[in-house]
């Protein structure tokens, strides 16, 4: 079965092994002795799979088995080294069953006798028990061939002697190749030795021809999640650093999602208060010829099913605000109108009518309540006030009557007339023509369900001399434009310090792998291939990802209610809230899983390079 042919090995131009032929048997104990240094530790690795820089052939079955050796390994070889070579950081049990979480298609069917072993922990066990587990661990894989390196190097006459047997017991159902300078126990038990000296093998004994037992069924079972359970043990095996990375990165993510969260909030809300200063929904609009505007077009405008209305500013005439004294003109007394032709159809009264005639005014509820300071709003109702407008150097009044008072408050004070009101009363107190007016400004307001940009387009289509723009659309998009600036240098700031924290996890994971090669190259003995092991270090890293994401979405949450509280209370404001942006914290920690790709190549690149022999010796 198990076959060498012209095996050679270099270290260096030192020739360690030279031209090595052996045939072994299929079961019994084959010794390989020889004064230290001569190489057997050497041909036990080409054998075991885990060297795989040499020259001449390995055969199983007549078949060469040098191009896929970690198959070769997980199916045919087991290993006793005479370290041991346990993983302290994983459980007693773990550590046993390790073949099993790379071959998790067949498993012994026998119990091994670990109860007083069972709950014990790793560091705690004595030389003979670590030695018990290590002899445990190579039965637990059924493998056709055990190899065994010293296994009775570290322990007294008594205890190898039991070790001896066992392997003996072994030896009826496999191949067990033994390396040993203990002469005497070797000749004891040995079915054939082979000699070597100086890399060559100097002489050939064959004591005994064993005839193979079959051995105990094989069940079938699986380990589940294997790597992710031993990427997890490997996490938790350095506590406190993955700790600290966990944290590093928690912070770091935190500070991408608050800027992004933050800026954007702020900006809806700065855009949101622009436009309760402007109409929201409204176009203004002026001829390019410097014609005037007509009540004419106006009407032809209002009568767009998308318009709810249109009203055109009288070009020297300024409205200076309302009063309740109409005989003189007094600054202080009068109350300045932020908005006066803004539309009321879709408002719904708190009190009062709409207006029926010219004079007939609607205000505000928040108006209402400055203009009756205490008084109960109804007593608004009925009452006159004057509208004062001014044109060249006279200042004249309008009577108004309020006739019903709005459920809205407004930014600005804020009175609602019928369509060119103000235009008729003015034309009689100044006396000029309603048909002969100069007016080059006029507003549009946009029905709700209609899309402004639309409207705009539909406007300049049937009115090409007049240039029509959407009110506060520049004033939001220079908003826009600033925060847009704001949130990239933040940005940039923030990315470097996911990015720092990032390579910091890469250099972290880097060391940890190079702390625990050997645990890896163990790993590798009994059956993991070199991608299996990339899988651990790579889980392992998703898991400090994916638990700083799980703490900074918690503390996200809860920094945010926490802010609300404090605008509520500092600044009084309820209007204002921070919305949590959960697409925010989406992008941010998908662009962390890239980032985390990345910076494995190095963990990873250090794993694929690995090499077992000599991360086995330190
Ligand atoms: P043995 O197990 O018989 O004591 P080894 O197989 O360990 O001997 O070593 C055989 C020879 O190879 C020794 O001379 C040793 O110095 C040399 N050797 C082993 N490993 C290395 C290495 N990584 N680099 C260079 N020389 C090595
Ligand atoms: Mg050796």
């Amino acid at each position: 079965m198990l076959e060498l042919k012209h095996i050679v090995k270099r270290y260096d131009y030192q020739k360690v092994l030279d031209d090595i032929n052996i045939v072994f048997p299929e079961c019994g104990i084959v010794s390989i002795i020889g004064p230290s240094g001569c190489g057997k530790s050497t041909l036990l690795n080409i054998i075991g799979g885990i060297d795989d820089d040499f020259q001449g052939e390995l055969l199983m079955n007549d078949k060469s088995v040098k191009t896929h050796l970690a198959d070769y390994r997980r199916k045919h070889v087991s290993f006793i080294f005479q370290q041991f070579h346990l993983i302290m950081w994983l459980s007693v049990k773990e550590n046993v069953a390790l073949p099993q979480f790379f071959h998790p298609q067949e498993k012994q069917q026998i119990l091994l006798d670990l109860d007083d072993l069972q709950r014990a922990k790793m560091k705690d066990l004595s030389l003979g028990q670590r030695q018990r587990l290590a002899y445990l661990r190579s039965r637990y894989h059924l493998s056709d061939i055990l190899l065994c390196d010293e296994p009775t190097g570290s322990l007294d006459s008594d205890h190898s002697e039991q070790v001896m047997q066992l392997l003996k017991e072994e030896s009826k159902h496999r191949l067990v190749i033994l390396v040993s300078h203990d002469k005497e126990l070797v000749e004891k038990y040995s079915d054939e030795i082979y000699e070597m000296k100086d890399g060559c093998i100097i002489s050939h004994q064959l004591i005994h021809m064993p005839m193979k037992h079959m051995d105990k069924a094989k069940t079938t079972s699986k380990i589940h999640f294997s790597h992710l359970r031993l990427s997890l043990s490997s996490l938790l095996s350095h506590k406190s650093r993955s700790f600290q990375l966990v944290f590093g990165l928690c912070v770091s993510m935190l500070c991408i999602v608050f800027t992004l969260t933050l800026s954007t909030n702020l900006e809806q809300e700065l855009i949101n208060y622009v436009y309760s200063l402007v109409p929201a929904a409204s176009i203004s609009f002026q001829t390019s010829s410097h014609e005037s505007l007509t009540i004419d077009i106006i009407d032809q405008l209002s009568d767009y099913s998308s318009i709810v209305k249109a009203e055109m500013y009288l070009d020297d005439y300024e409205f200076l605000g309302i009063s309740f004294t109409g005989e003189r003109y007094q600054e202080s007394n009068t109350l300045f109108i932020g908005d006066d032709t803004s539309p009321y159809d879709d408002i719904q009264l708190e009190v009062g009518n709409y207006p029926n005639q010219n004079y007939e005014i609607l205000v505000s509820l928040s108006t209402a309540k400055y203009l009756c300071q205490d008084n109960d709003l109804k007593d608004l109702i009925g009452k006159k006030v004057y509208g004062w407008y001014q044109h060249e150097l006279k200042v004249e009044a309008i009577e108004y009557k309020i006739v019903g008072i709005t459920n809205q408050s407004t930014t600005l004070d804020t009175i609602y007339t019928m369509n060119h009101a103000y235009i008729y009363l003015l034309s009689d107190v100044y006396d000029f023509d309603i048909d002969n007016v100069s007016a080059s400004l006029g507003i549009i307001y946009v029905n709700k369900d209609s899309d402004r940009s639309k409207v705009v387009e539909q406007l300049e289509n049937d009115y090409p001399s007049f240039q029509f723009k959407e009110v506060g659309s520049s004033t939001a998009q220079n908003i826009s434009d600033t925060m847009n600036q704001v949130r990239i240098i933040l940005l940039i700031f923030s990315f470097l310090a996911i990015l720092s924290s990032l390579f910091l996890i890469g250099e972290v994971m880097f060391l940890n792998i190079v702390q625990k090669k050997k645990d890896l190259a163990i790993m590798k003995c009994f059956g993991a291939s070199t991608f299996d092991i990339m899988r651990i270090v790579l889980y392992e890293s998703l898991e400090i990802v994916l638990l700083a994401q799980v703490f900074s979405t918690i503390l996200y949450l809860n920094c945010i209610s926490l802010l609300n509280n404090i605008v509520s209370e500092v600044l009084l404001n309820d209007s204002f809230t921070f919305q949590a942006d959960f697409r925010i914290l989406i992008i941010v920690y998908a662009l962390a899983y890239v980032l985390i790709f990345i910076s494995q190549i190095p963990p990873l690149l250090y794993v694929l390079r690995l090499n077992t022999v000599n991360a086995l010796k330190d």
